[in-house]
């Protein structure tokens, strides 16, 4: 049953289809917008395809970004010989909002989940490989202490281990399941600082 409008409606169900976003607050998010001035309206709207349309993977790191590198992998005073693998960019943000990590990073956009059909070649582990023929010191795995992030974490330290470059995995501490972004900084500094070698 239609209550709105047809454009009403299919304002409602695009903003419905967004994570979190239930039928309720896709309603309030709609009139919201429907309320706003028409150049707030066309300015979200233009950032929105313009992210999309720009943003990209960093060729080095896969992170997102607006640029073929990223600024982390573009910057001469990072170490680059010590790398620090993340789920997605989110949890990169939340290590360089610690202001304390020198490092670089390799991002996977995910983790291995076999209960979810996730296997080592659908998130960007080849590619961290790969970097690994350069010179490389530490690789800090830095993925969620979830069972999605331990399985990933055990994976990765067997494939590299053989190659003798250090591997060392953060500090538990940060709470089973917790989604990194959501971690004070000085819990993941002192998850970073006790970093113990696999
Ligand atoms: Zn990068």
């Amino acid at each position: 049953m239609d209550y709105y409008s047809s454009q009403i409606n299919r304002l409602v169900s695009e903003l419905s289809s967004l994570p979190g976003i239930g039928s309720k607050s896709a309603q309030r998010l709609a009139f919201h917008i429907l309320n706003m001035p028409k150049e707030d309206v066309e300015r979200l709207s233009a950032a929105i395809i313009e992210a999309r349309t720009k943003v990209q993977y960093c060729r080095e790191c896969f992170t997102l970004t607006d640029d073929e590198l990223c600024p982390i992998c573009r910057n001469d005073r990072r170490d680059h010989r010590t790398i620090m693998v993340v789920e997605n960019s989110r949890d990169q943000a939340a290590y360089e909002k610690t202001g304390k990590y020198e490092g670089v990073y390799h991002v996977l956009h995910g983790a291995i989940s076999p209960m979810l059909g996730i296997g080592p070649a659908d998130i960007r582990l080849k590619e961290l490989l790969q970097r690994l023929q350069k010179d490389v010191d530490e690789v800090i795995i830095a993925t969620n202490s979830s069972l999605e992030g331990e399985t990933t974490a055990m994976y990765i330290s067997k494939l590299i281990k053989p190659t003798g470059i250090k591997v060392t995995r953060i500090a538990s501490g940060v709470p089973v399941g917790g989604d990194l972004e959501y971690i004070d900084e000085v819990t993941l500094l002192r998850a970073l600082e006790g970093r113990r070698e696999l």
